[in-house]
C-alpha cells in the first residue's frame, strides 16, 4: 500500500510505541497521587511536557495537555468566550471545522462571527485587517497551515496587529506542528493548538500551548489537573507517546523537510505532465509535504476510490470532512469554480514516503486520467 494521507493522520513511530507500553503494564499510576506509583507517572507527563514545549518553542508551563487539536481548539475558542463580553471574532474562512463549529455555536449565543478575505492564493488579506479591526473585537483565529492547501499564513505578521491592540489570537498549529519550525515565545500570538497523531503520535492526544496573561476557562472543570485547566485524569502512556514524537519530530525537522520537499517537487513535476491538472496554491508558501491538485473532468472523491482500488491512499479534501459531498470550503473561499473544487484530491507525504512511491502513484494517476479522457471522448 502507498499511504500520502499524512495530513489525516501518521502511522505511530516504533519507538513511540515502545516508550508507551510500559505506561500501560507496568506504570499505572495516577499522576495525581502521592506515593511512589503516581509520582512515576507525573515524572513522566512533566517529561513529556518539556519535549512538546521544546517543538513548539515555548517553555513548559505553557502547555496544556488536551485530547487532541479539536479539543486544544474548543479550548481556545470557549475559553475565551467565557471570560470576554460578547463582541466579534475575527476568523479566516479556511479553519478546520473543530474551529468553525464552536464559533457557529458561539454566533447563536451574541457574538458577532467575521470572516477574513484572503487572496485567491489562500493568505489571509492584512489589509482586511487593518479596516476590520474595531472596538468591538475581542478575538481571533487563524491557522498557521492550512490542512488542505498546505498554503504557511504570514502569521507573524497577522500576530503582531492583534498583539500591539492587545488582541488575543489563537492559532491552529496542528498541521504546521513539526513539519516546519514554530517559535511560540518569540512569535505574537496567545495561543496554539497541536495535535500528537499528525507527528508520529498517537491519537487521542494533543496540546494547547498558551501565553500565560492571557485568561481562559476551562472547557472541563474538575480535579484540578493541568494547572485547573483541563479536569480529568491524564492519558499517560499517550502524553508519554506525544513526548517522544516531538523529540523525534524536532531532532528531524531539517532534514524530514528536505526529504519531504523533495519529494513534492518530484510529484509536480511529475503532475504538470499530466493532461488536465490544476496544482492548488502553487505559487504559496506551503507545507513542505502538502500539494492540493483538481484532475479535470473527474469528481475528487471517484479519483480517491479508484486510487485506493489500486492501493493508494489519497484524499479528496480535508480527511475530518470526507463524508461531506459540498466541495472544500478552503478551495471555495478561494473562488475557485465549485466544479473544479470537486475535482480536488489531496496528497500529503511524510517522512516514510519515498521516491519510489511518488513515481508509482504518477503511473496509476496517468492511467487513471487518460482512462477517464478515453471514455469522455467515446473511444
Ligand atoms: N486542526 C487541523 C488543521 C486539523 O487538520 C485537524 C485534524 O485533521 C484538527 C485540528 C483536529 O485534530 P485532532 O484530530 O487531534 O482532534
Amino acid at each position: 500500500m502507498i499511504y500520502f494521507d499524512f495530513n489525516a493522520t501518521s502511522p505511530l513511530h516504533e519507538a513511540v510505541l515502545e516508550a508507551m507500553v510500559p505506561y500501560y503494564r507496568n506504570f499505572y499510576g495516577n499522576p495525581s497521587s502521592l506515593h511512589r506509583i503516581g509520582r512515576i507517572s507525573r515524572d513522566a507527563v512533566e517529561a513529556a511536557r518539556i519535549q512538546v514545549a521544546g517543538l513548539a518553542g515555548a517553555s513548559a508551563s505553557q502547555v496544556v495537555f488536551t485530547s487532541g487539536g479539536t479539543e486544544a481548539n474548543s479550548l481556545a475558542i470557549c475559553g475565551l468566550a467565557d471570560v470576554l463580553p460578547p463582541g466579534q471574532i475575527l476568523v479566516s474562512p479556511i479553519e478546520h471545522s473543530s474551529v468553525l463549529e464552536p464559533l457557529k455555536a458561539l454566533s447563536e449565543t451574541g457574538w458577532t462571527v467575521r470572516f477574513m478575505e484572503l487572496t485567491d492564493g489562500g493568505r489571509v488579506c492584512e489589509r482586511f485587517l487593518e479596516s476590520a479591526i474595531d472596538p468591538e473585537t475581542r478575538f481571533a483565529v487563524c491557522m498557521i497551515a492550512n490542512n488542505e492547501t498546505g498554503v504557511i499564513q504570514d502569521i507573524q505578521r497577522i500576530a503582531e496587529q492583534f498583539r500591539d491592540l492587545g488582541i488575543p489570537l489563537h492559532c491552529d498549529g496542528v498541521q504546521a506542528f513539526g513539519k516546519i519550525a514554530i517559535d511560540f515565545s518569540a512569535s505574537r500570538f496567545s495561543f496554539m493548538s497541536v495535535s500528537a497523531h499528525k507527528i508520529g503520535g498517537p491519537k487521542g492526544v494533543g496540546a494547547l500551548v498558551f501565553d500565560k496573561s492571557v485568561r481562559l476557562e476551562p472547557l472541563l472543570k474538575g480535579g484540578g489537573q493541568e494547572k485547573g485547566l483541563r479536569g480529568g485524569t491524564e492519558n499517560v502512556a499517550g502524553i508519554v507517546g506525544f513526548g517522544v514524537a516531538a523529540e523525534i519530530a524536532q531532532r528531524n525537522l531539517g532534514e524530514n523537510a528536505n526529504h519531504l520537499f523533495r519529494l513534492r517537487q518530484r510529484l509536480e513535476q511529475g503532475l504538470k505532465k499530466l493532461p488536465s491538472i490544476t496544482i492548488f496554491c502553487k505559487q504559496e508558501k506551503r507545507l513542505p509535504n502538502t500539494v492540493m491538485f483538481g484532475v479535470g473532468g473527474m469528481d475528487g472523491e471517484m479519483v480517491v476510490m479508484e486510487l485506493d482500488r489500486k492501493g493508494i491512499a489519497v484524499s479528496s479534501g480535508s480527511a475530518c470532512s470526507s463524508q461531506d459531498t459540498e466541495p472544500s470550503h478552503v478551495l471555495l473561499a478561494m473562488r475557485v469554480d465549485r466544479e473544479v473544487a470537486r475535482s480536488a484530491v489531496r496528497v500529503s507525504l511524510g517522512s516514510t514516503s519515498t521516491e519510489t512511491e511518488v513515481d508509482q502513484f504518477l503511473v496509476v494517476l496517468q492511467n487513471l486520467v487518460s482512462g477517464a479522457h478515453q471514455k469522455a471522448s467515446g473511444y
